[in-house]
């Protein structure tokens, strides 16, 4: 993998950026996406110390122009991207009843539409190299449902079948598209639920633990890696047993 590069959406902090740095210790060269351009420049100055090079971009993942002005930097910068993660994502949680039309909208324009477009540019650079790896980050929730979360299960659920069709439609050209889910994960996201929230999910985790985003990564690094080269519209659950 020395040498490659990778796009990873929303790698300012959390997931994300567990996923830079683990891939920068393999050799990867990494282009740090983010909303928030100050974060991401710091997030790829962080992944430089690591002897890779590394730059940060803003970019709204649900876009189309600024997904777009983000590949054309990418590729001007590094030549080739033979990596893509989608982790951008978000939360706008509520009871279905009550829950309003823009947080239905925001939350599948930034997971599900955003997974769309940055993948739909990723192929079109990919298929000509006849080689690449697009990873989706969806989550648990997508097999479970959860209540509160009509709109982030729907989008990640989406993730899923999006994620399966285009590892139909691009395997002859030598690229895998696979998801990763992950259960509850101790990052900004989850740290804002209620304590008693928190003890509940903790009951149905076997582990008795909340996972890493280190746990996360690791499984993102085998779909991003050669080794993974015949495993293709498969999703790996990085849950502690929650969901079997
Ligand atoms: P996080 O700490 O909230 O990080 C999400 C990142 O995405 C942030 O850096 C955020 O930027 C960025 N982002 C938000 N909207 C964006 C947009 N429109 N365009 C580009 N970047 C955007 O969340 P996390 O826990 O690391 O989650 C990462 C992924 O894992 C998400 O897809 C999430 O759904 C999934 N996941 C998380 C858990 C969990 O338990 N934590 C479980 C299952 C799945 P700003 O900080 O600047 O807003």
């Amino acid at each position: 993998m020395k040498g490659q590069t990778a796009i990873i959406t929303g790698a300012g902090r959390g997931i994300g950026k567990a996923i830079g740095e683990s891939l920068a210790g393999r050799g990867v060269n990494v282009v740090v996406v983010d909303v928030n351009l100050d974060m991401a420049k710091e997030a790829a100055s962080d992944l430089e110390k690591l002897g890779i090079r590394s730059i940060g971009l803003k970019a709204d993942v649900s876009n189309s122009a600024e997904v777009g002005s983000l590949f054309e930097a990418a590729q001007k910068e590094f030549g080739k991207v033979e990596i893509l993660v989608n982790n951008a994502g978000i939360t706008r949680d509520g009871l279905i009843m009550r829950m309003k039309e823009e947080d239905w909208d925001a939350v599948m324009n930034i997971n599900l539409k955003g997974t769309f477009l940055c993948s739909r540019d990723a192929v079109k650079m990919m298929a000509k190299q006849r080689y690449g790896r697009i990873i989706n980050i969806a989550s648990v929730v997508a097999f479970m449902g959860n209540p509160g979360q009509a709109n982030y299960s729907a989008s990640k659920a989406g993730i899923v079948g999006l994620t399966k069709t285009l590892a139909k439609e691009y395997a002859s050209r030598s690229l895998t598209v696979n998801a990763v889910a992950p259960g509850f994960i101790a990052t900004a996201m989850t740290e804002v639920l209620a304590d008693n929230v928190k003890q509940e999910m903790m009951k149905s985790i076997p582990m008795s633990r909340f996972g890493t985003a280190q746990d996360v990564a690791n499984a993102v690094v085998f779909f991003a890696s050669p080794d993974s080269g015949y495993i293709t519209g498969q999703v790996i659950h990085v849950n502690g047993g929650m969901y079997m």
